[in-house]
């Protein structure tokens, strides 16, 4: 029987009981294109990177870097879920300003 643990807390996911959440993220690197006056370009730099993106599937080669392109998935306990989607992006707490206890 396959064990799922939670990615984040670590704590094990009883199949029975727990729901057990599946967070798939897909990043690719997008590059807008080069204010250009030949119209066309648009077009061929979209290619270019879907290109890029299709060959690295195909071959899993090395000339993509993890910066260009990645997929992640984790599995996630219900409360790991809860606060991942308060902050998906991981980004940095706010401070709060003018409530001093002073
Ligand atoms: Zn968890």
């Amino acid at each position: 029987m396959i064990q799922y643990s939670c990615d984040r807390c670590k704590r094990r996911l009883d199949p029975q009981e727990d729901l057990r959440y599946v967070v798939k993220v897909e990043v690719s690197a997008f590059m807008d294109p080069l204010e250009s006056d030949e119209m066309d370009d648009d077009c061929d730099h979209l290619l270019e990177v879907q290109e890029i993106i299709e060959c690295s599937e195909d071959e899993e080669s090395d000339q993509i870097g993890d910066d260009v392109y990645r997929r992640l998935r984790f599995d996630l306990c219900s409360d790991c879920y809860k606060r991942y989607l308060l902050n998906p992006v991981g980004r940095e707490p706010v401070e709060h300003f003018g409530f001093s206890e002073n």
